[in-house]
């Protein structure tokens, strides 16, 4: 059983964590390894996303899917990074797809 303080302690063999975003006490949270080798603690992929999500330079939104990079720079689309970045960025595409030019 878990009340208030069972929370926390041990929950079958591996420690409880807490969100580092909204410091909720879950027993489903996880982690996330980044680049850098830093491991952060979420509850949910929101709380994730709001901590690790890299934002569009052009229109600042947070970038969720795989967005684009250009010159060091995140986008979130080729559009925003078309705005931004000059030649390189002119370059930019948002998918390879077939529909015709
Ligand atoms: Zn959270
Ligand atoms: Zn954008």
């Amino acid at each position: 059983m878990f009340d208030a303080c069972g929370y926390g302690i041990e929950f079958g063999g591996f420690v409880m964590a807490i969100c580092e975003v909204c410091e909720n006490d879950y027993w489903m949270t996880f982690e996330v390894r980044t680049v850098g080798g830093d491991v952060h603690t979420f509850d949910s992929f929101e709380c994730a996303a709001h901590k690790l999500a890299p934002i569009c330079e052009h229109c600042q939104v947070k970038i969720l899917g795989h967005g684009v990079e250009v010159s060091g720079r995140f986008f979130c689309c080729a559009h925003c990074a078309r705005s931004k970045e000059g030649t390189e960025g002119a370059q930019v595409r948002d998918s390879v797809g077939a529909r015709p030019s």
